[in-house]
């Protein structure tokens, strides 16, 4: 049977050396091959190491007085034949006779190469996640902090010892302590969580905005046994946003009032200009509203967003019959939009609850999509129907379509699909991020099935009222 580990023994009178089978695999040496320590054993150990090993055995495991005897060391070696680097871990004993002379020298050979290798893989990852510039964090399921990292340490004030072992809850402010639980049961879910945006507490009990990614950390039976974060610091980032939003607001409150005037002065001219019966200035006049229109319902968006940035979107929830207010909708598109024909089909006569106004900014986007990325001609047909016991509202269109790889992201604030078809298109990326802002807020999404250059459907769910 084979012995347990390989194993080698020397006899240091006549210097006759054995090595078993598996020794001689390690330093890669045929098997019947006379072994001798210069021309196998010294001859195999890495250049750098040859020195040190000699001297160790001669001058320390030889000496009695020493070593007692005692023989333990590590050492590189590169295979005689295959030139493979192997990392070896040898313990052994040395025998000697009544003269304390070395007189036998027996021991086993261990292999190290696999552990040598994720101690330096550990050693490598820990260098890199000690001078990230992210915080790196790693918790138990219990809330424990069980690592911390240096920007962890400059980005809350808390040192490693500070932390570590201590609840997480040290850094999450009062408002937010139910987030834990609620990342925790959608890592459990499988979910991904990148760039959530979130505060947390300083030392000095600041408070700091971060965006964290989580990922799961798993033991060997695939169960989820912690957490780890990464947070970015954003504070700069939420500054500048804010900025940007006060800026939005002002500038679109500021453009609302004029635009008012002139929409019911043009109000006015057209129904002037319709009793005089004077065909250009009628003509005139209702672009000029149609534009003003265009205007407003852009303004209304800006608005929008930054409320919800804000997180000031409020919401008057009301029952209301979606075949009218989608008969409105269609009405008011038409004369927007007369480059296309826009139809209701399959439209249910359905009592919904939402708030009747965010629903029609929702539909009066996505139908101007519609409009804007499909051929001049092409009908954009809106329905209505009872799904599942929920009232699904689709506005459908021949056009452009859209990308499998762009679909995800179209509801990014500021994303618009960059391609050659689209360059001459004017937008600024919030509409659809509006859509499903809006019907988050309503515990509803917008769903999408579309395909290149076959058309597009834009689709969501209310809950029918009875
Ligand atoms: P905007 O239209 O101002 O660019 P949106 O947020 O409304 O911004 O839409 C984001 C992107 O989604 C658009 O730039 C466009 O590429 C794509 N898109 C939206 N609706 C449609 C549609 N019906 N057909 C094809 N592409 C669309």
């Amino acid at each position: 049977m084979a012995p347990e580990c390989p194993t080698f023994d020397r006899d240091l009178v006549s210097q006759n050396m054995h090595w078993d089978e598996r020794c001689r695999e390690l330093f890669d040496i045929p098997a019947g091959k006379t072994v001798t320590y210069d021309d196998d054993f010294l001859a195999c150990l890495h250049p750098h190491d040859r020195e040190r090993v000699n001297d160790h055995i001669l001058n320390f495991a030889f000496v009695k007085a020493l070593s007692d005897g005692k023989y333990d060391v590590t050492y590189r070696i590169i295979g005689a034949r295959d030139k493979k680097l192997r990392w070896i871990r040898s313990r052994g004993k040395v025998f000697f006779n009544a003269d304390s002379v070395p007189i036998r020298f027996i021991g086993a050979v261990f292999d190290i190469t696999d552990i040598k290798q994720a101690n330096k893989k550990n050693a490598l990852l820990s260098a890199i996640i000690q001078s990230s510039y992210d915080a790196i964090i790693s918790k138990n399921l219990d809330g424990l902090v069980e690592s911390w990292n240096g920007a962890a340490e400059r980005m809350f004030g808390f040192t490693a010892e500070e932390m570590i072992g201590q609840s997480i809850f040290k850094i999450i402010p009062p408002g937010k302590q139910d987030e834990e639980q609620q990342i925790l049961s959608r890592v459990k879910k499988g979910e991904r969580l990148e760039h959530f945006e979130t505060t947390r507490l300083r030392k000095d009990g600041t408070q700091i905005d971060i965006s964290l990614t989580i990922s799961p950390i798993k033991n060997e039976d695939d169960e989820i046994i912690g957490l780890s974060k990464i947070a970015r610091d954003i504070s700069d980032q939420k500054l500048a946003e804010l900025r940007k939003n006060d800026f939005i607001t002002i500038a679109s409150h500021e453009l609302k009032t004029p635009l008012t005037t002139i929409k019911s002065y043009v109000q006015l001219l057209l129904s002037k200009a319709r009793t005089d019966n004077d065909k250009f200035k009628t003509e005139a006049l209702s672009r000029v509203e149609k534009q003003a229109n265009k205007m407003s319902a852009l303004i209304q968006n800006f608005l929008n967003s930054a409320k919800l940035l804000e997180g000031k979107l409020d919401l008057v929830i009301e029952r209301f019959k979606a075949y009218d207010l989608l008969t409105e909708i269609t009405e008011d598109a038409k004369l927007l939009s007369p480059s296309h024909p826009i139809i209701m089909k399959d439209c249910e006569d359905l009592f919904v609850t939402g708030d009747r106004n965010k629903i029609a900014q929702v539909m009066g986007n996505l139908i101007s999509n519609a409009v804007k990325y499909s051929p001049l001609g092409s009908t954009i047909t809106i329905s209505c129907k009872a799904i599942g016991g929920q009232a699904q509202i689709a506005v459908s269109d021949t056009g452009i379509g859209i990308e499998k790889k762009d679909q995800a992201k179209l509801f990014d604030r500021f994303y618009r699909v960059e391609n050659d078809k689209l360059k001459n298109v004017a937008g600024f990326g919030i509409g659809l991020y509006l859509v499903a802002e809006i019907l988050r807020f309503h515990d509803s999404r917008i769903l999408v099935e579309s395909k290149a250059n076959a058309g597009s459907k834009f689709y969501f769910n209310l809950p029918i009222s009875q």
